[in-house]
């Protein structure tokens, strides 16, 4: 029989919080990939997912051709011992193919890219030939069947498929297709993502702050990380601290929006009324997840959009929007599951650290002079430091059952793009 966990002043754990991976899985288990999809230009293509297979109409190259500037030979009339020489007849230009076809004795000058003339499978580079006049050369003895050439359908053959449904096409996919001639894609429609900051304290960039108020950071934070993705994003600015106002700007973001992201008011203070809402409109999938910084983080459903309620503190909106929201919009957008990449790194400092949830500390990671990995914190950790995460290129990422680490330990870290 299983035991209870006993929960013990001495660590962090808590009974209502679900893990890290618990919560990844949730959001998987409940999110449907986006179905509908649009006919866009392929330039249009930078960055989106494709909605379908794309198998090859062609192959490349579309035909066996040199892969260097020199001279096409039979490789049966290659010389053994010693050097021989041979006459040569015509040029072969890329797009300019020639009519030859290989004769004893004979070479055809080639140039990359040109179609191999008939009856020649060998490039000889032009290098490694000697000149006698303006009709012969000497070639020396060891070259190899069919160097030099490069093969019709080596890099693609016809029929095969190249690039499968949910690939985000990247700058080498854009040239990639192109060279199979495919001009338009079909790819799926982008996430409409709308977001809000909760907080009577909150005001905008441009107005005066009285005592006890402070800018609204979190929609800037919010706007770039989504920026980075490819979403369409509606900014619907700040709420007031009041369950009406709240619940009608539900309804209006579950309108627009197939994710709809709040920050701020999810904790159970009293002005705290995202998870009343949320109840009252819809669904709650989790509300806890054991996790420093972030634990306040809740998942559900409002209407047909899936909502994200961040918490308040800065550093808590960015670390669960890397941590969640990325691979939730990824997996909406393509239907396929993206792992943080993550390294193993020596930590120059003693990180203290109670067991029974996750940590995502910021560190900074570089090589050093004998080519290991080795990470330091940023300093103060607390989730309004969000200076930390200015300076940070990674996470140190701490398990849940670590009890901290010692100087020069092995750490996992997760590397995102930083300033440094
Ligand atoms: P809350 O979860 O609403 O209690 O907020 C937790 C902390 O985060 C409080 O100190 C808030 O003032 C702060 N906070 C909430 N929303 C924002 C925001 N949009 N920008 C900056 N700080 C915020
Ligand atoms: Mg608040």
């Amino acid at each position: 029989m299983t035991q209870k966990r006993q929960t013990s002043c001495a660590d962090a754990f808590e009974a209502d919080a679900i893990s890290v991976n618990k919560a990844r899985e949730i959001i998987t288990q409940k999110i449907t990939p986006i179905k509908k999809s649009e006919n866009l230009d392929l330039r249009s293509c930078l960055g989106r997912y494709l909605a379908e297979d794309i198998y090859s109409p062609i192959n490349v190259p579309s035909h066996t051709n040199s892969a260097m500037d020199g001279y096409a030979i039979a490789s049966e009339d290659l010389p053994t011992q010693p050097s021989q020489s041979y006459t040569m007849c015509g040029t072969a230009y890329a797009g300019r193919p020639s009519t030859n076809t290989h004769k004893t004795g004979h070479v055809t000058r080639i140039m990359t890219g040109a179609v191999m003339p008939k009856g020649t499978d060998t490039i000889i580079m032009q290098e490694q030939v000697e000149i006698i006049d303006d009709k012969n050369v000497l070639i020396k003895p060891e070259h190899k069947k069919g160097q030099n050439v490069r093969q019709v359908g080596e890099d693609i053959a016809k029929d095969c498929l190249v690039l499968p449904k949910g690939r985000q096409i990247t700058p080498a996919d854009l040239g990639i297709l192109s060279s199979l001639g495919l001009g338009e894609l079909e790819v799926t429609l982008r996430p409409r993502v709308a977001f809000f900051s909760t907080g009577d304290e909150l005001r905008s960039v441009g107005e005066s702050l009285k005592e006890g108020e402070i800018y609204d950071s979190n929609r800037y934070t919010l706007f770039g990380m989504l920026k980075q993705l490819d979403v369409d994003i509606t900014d619907m600015g700040v709420i007031r601290d009041t369950q009406e106002a709240i619940h009608d700007a539900f309804i209006k973001a579950s309108k627009i929006a197939d994710i709809v992201i709040t920050s701020g008011g999810v904790s159970v203070g009293d002005a705290d009324y995202i998870k009343p809402t949320l109840k009252a409109l819809g669904d709650t999938y989790f509300w806890k997840v054991g996790m420093k910084p972030g634990r306040p983080l809740t998942f559900g459903k409002v209407n047909d959009s899936w909502f994200f309620g961040l918490p308040g503190n800065p550093v808590a909106v960015m670390v669960t929007f890397m941590q969640f929201l990325e691979p939730a919009i990824h997996y909406l957008s393509s239907g396929t599951i993206k792992s943080p990449i993550t390294l193993q790194a020596i930590s120059t400092d003693k990180i203290r650290k109670r067991a029974g949830r996750t940590e995502f500390q910021r560190g900074i990671f570089e090589q050093t002079a004998d080519g290991t990995l080795a990470v330091k914190r940023t300093g103060k950790q607390g989730s309004g430091i969000l200076t930390s995460m200015s300076v940070a290129n990674c996470f140190i990422v701490l398990s849940e059952h670590s009890e901290g680490v010692e100087k020069g330990d092995i750490v996992t870290v997760q590397p995102f793009s930083g300033a440094i």
